[in-house]
């Protein structure tokens, strides 16, 4: 258990005015912004070129968070799913995927989330705490550590809503995409949000080149609802409002998340209001086949109708991918690897 601060979470601006409040001098950040980020140490010891003094000091105001892969399931297809279990005993799901583009890690950033959305595994027990920036961060440098290459990408769709853990998350995009640390360019992350609109716009204006991607799910409030407890508090128009503000402010294109749950949103007035949607945005729309999950009743739209409707989607000009499913044979969709850890425990 720690009451310390986690030390990894500190940006390298913070980090400075953290040792400077050390009275150590300001090169002492940059050796401690590499050991961290770098060389990714787990303890104060083996920071060999700082002082002893200042080694005792810094731990005893400090932790470094340990996020520690208990278990690892490697799939034919090169994706890897991860238990890591953090300083306190809760655990979290990070998933490697590889593309012929590099190496991609989807991370989580809350344990278990509140926003409830009925289709969702990491929902169900509700949000147990927050995650640090270091926290987040370590996952990456987690799954480096254990395919021995580096990882270029990184979206945040594990479990968790990032905007609800607004400052923590800002914090992890300033110090994974720092250039003294793993330096992955914002560009090549991407971050998934149920839709909280003031948050999309703060976010927005920190004009950070990063993907935002919008769980739409539903293209009307009353069906959105049904699924989405957020609904209740935002609504469509704000929410779409929103995220033309964020393409309007930064120049990135919106992502559209939309699960398909056969019989509930893949008709063809769906479709429509999709594309509608969509081209109102210039975003582009990525079909997810829901993964059943034991606690809820949704069935997946067939593949076969998956392609109907992006063929429909097509003809209005809307770009539009299915998204690959990967990892299959590890049989753990989004959230139900980590139930069944902690049942077994
Ligand atoms: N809280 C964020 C990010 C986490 S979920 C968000 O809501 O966007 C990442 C994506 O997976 C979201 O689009 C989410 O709606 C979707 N998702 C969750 N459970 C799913 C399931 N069982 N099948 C398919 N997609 C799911």
């Amino acid at each position: 258990m720690s009451e310390k601060k986690d030390i990894r979470s500190l940006t390298y601006d913070k980090l400075k005015d953290a040792v400077a409040a050390l009275g150590e001098k300001k090169f002492r950040a940059d050796q401690i912004f590499d050991w961290l980020h770098v060389k990714k140490a787990d303890s104060f010891d083996r920071m060999t070129n700082l002082p002893l003094g200042l080694r005792g000091r810094l731990a005893s105001e400090y932790d470094i968070y340990e996020v520690r892969a208990v278990q690892v399931l490697k799939s034919s297809d090169g994706t890897r799913k991860y238990i890591h279990r953090l300083y306190d005993g809760n655990v979290i799901e990070t998933v490697l995927l590889k593309y012929d583009y590099g190496n991609s890690v989807c991370i989580s950033s809350q344990v278990g989330c509140r926003m409830g959305c009925r289709f969702c595994a990491s929902t169900v027990d509700g949000l147990v705490r927050d995650l640090t920036a270091g926290e987040m961060a370590a996952q990456v440098y987690s799954v480096e550590a254990d395919i021995g290459e580096r990882v270029g990408h990184v979206v945040v769709m594990g479990s968790g809503e990032p905007l609800d853990n607004y400052d923590n998350f800002t914090d992890f995009i300033e110090l994974i995409t720092d250039n003294r640390g793993a330096g992955i360019g914002a560009r090549n992350i991407t971050a998934s949000t149920c839709g909280l609109v003031p948050k999309i716009r703060e976010l927005a204006d920190r004009r950070y080149q990063i993907t935002l991607a919008l769980s739409l799910h539903a293209t009307s409030d009353e069906k959105r609802k049904e699924i989405m407890p957020v609904a209740n508090k935002y609504a469509l128009s704000d929410i779409i409002s929103a995220c033309r503000y964020y393409f309007e402010t930064t120049g990135r294109r919106i992502t559209l998340e939309y699960s398909l749950i056969s019989g509930f949103n893949d008709g063809p007035e769906d479709a429509g209001e999709l594309s509608r949607i969509a081209k109102s945005l210039g975003a582009h729309v990525n079909l997810i086949p829901i993964n059943p999950i034991e606690e809820r009743k949704y069935r997946a739209t067939s593949r076969n109708d998956a392609v109907l409707l992006k063929n429909k989607l097509e003809k209005n000009d809307i770009n539009v991918t299915i998204r690959r499913e990967m990892g299959r044979d590890i049989q753990a969709s989004c959230g139900q690897l980590r139930r069944k850890y902690m049942e077994s425990m």
